[in-house]
């Protein structure tokens, strides 16, 4: 039998939800390592998200994942920021030094690190669809691996504008803000452009307001929607001779190293990619 003393505890913070693919993955990349932790889903009301935390410290829990609607107010209750974390102003992963609380921003690495598989982002000019916490953690992540330009789209001016400000601020690197109005047509100079509106979630045939004639042969299409895998979007660019890559490698790279930040242990990710898919059904 395992001995008990030898059991850590990781949770996620977040709202109601039917059900979490991250516990999901990390239970099944638990056990593919041997290690006897657990994984806790756990609903904390906004009002009582600072006991929540304390109550982490005392309990001794290895860390966590902080989801909405917590990753920006769960910053005050830790002790350290990641460089990352403190651009985005939002942390959705925390780890335990000593006595010390952590925040980082694992989703815009996600990204980054599914994005390789298919083109390095460095020197890069990217389009970015979208202007909310996804887009934010994968902007600033993208100027952190050192892209050549970012124009950001995003139906609020506001929003779209704080994140482009941000980006020629203090990531340092050529962002811009165009407003979105009508189909976006996609700048024939572009290398990548990525989908990270909530456009399309749970809906196969949700369409985003973008000329698909400009979605020419070899531009990399991302979309960050996992459910639904194939959104209409990445269909449509598939056609058109578009690479594509969806939005399950975000996700599954995000807990991969979620995994290594607690455990100091290096996953399988075809154990963690295989969990999710089963959890999907895809
Ligand atoms: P937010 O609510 O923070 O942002 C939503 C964004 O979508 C905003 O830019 C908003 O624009 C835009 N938007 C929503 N509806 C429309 C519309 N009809 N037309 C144009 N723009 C629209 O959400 P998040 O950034 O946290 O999440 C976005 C999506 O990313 C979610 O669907 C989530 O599931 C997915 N996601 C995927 C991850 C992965 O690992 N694959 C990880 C994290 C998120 P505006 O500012 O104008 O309102």
């Amino acid at each position: 039998m395992a001995n008990p003393a030898l059991q850590e505890i990781v949770c996620c913070m977040g709202q109601p939800v039917e059900g979490n693919p991250t516990q999901f993955m990390m239970e099944r990349a638990f056990a593919a390592a041997g290690l006897d932790w657990r994984y806790l889903t756990l609903e904390v009301p906004p009002a009582l998200l600072g006991d929540a935390v304390r109550g982490l410290r005392a309990m001794g829990f290895r860390g966590g994942n902080f989801t909405i609607p917590h990753k920006v107010a769960v910053i005050e209750y830790l002790d350290e920021l990641s460089e990352a974390a403190r651009l985005m102003g939002a942390v959705n992963c925390v780890h335990r030094v000593g006595e010390r609380l952590i925040g980082e921003n694992t989703d815009g690495k996600g990204f980054v690190d599914s994005l390789r598989v298919k083109t390095e982002p460095q020197g890069k000019r990217v389009v970015l669809l979208g202007a909310g916490g996804a887009a934010r953690a994968i902007a600033v992540e993208l100027g952190l691996a050192g892209v050549a330009e970012l124009t950001v789209v995003n139906r609020s001016a506001e929003r779209g504008q704080e994140l482009a400000n941000l980006l020629a601020g203090q990531v340092r690197i050529a962002g811009r803000y165009v407003p979105w109005e009508g189909d976006f047509v996609v700048p024939e100079d572009t290398d990548i452009l990525i989908q990270a509106t909530s456009i399309g979630l749970g809906d196969a045939a949700a369409r985003v307001p973008v000329d698909v004639a400009s979605l020419r042969e070899g531009l990399v299409v991302a979309d960050v929607i996992f459910n639904p895998a194939e959104t209409r979007l990445l269909r449509e660019a598939a056609q058109r001779g578009c690479v594509t890559l969806d939005g399950l490698g975000m996700l599954v790279n995000q807990a991969v190293i979620g995994f290594r930040i607690w455990t100091g242990v290096d996953p399988d990710p075809l154990v963690m990619r295989e969990a999710l898919e089963e959890y999907l059904e895809v």
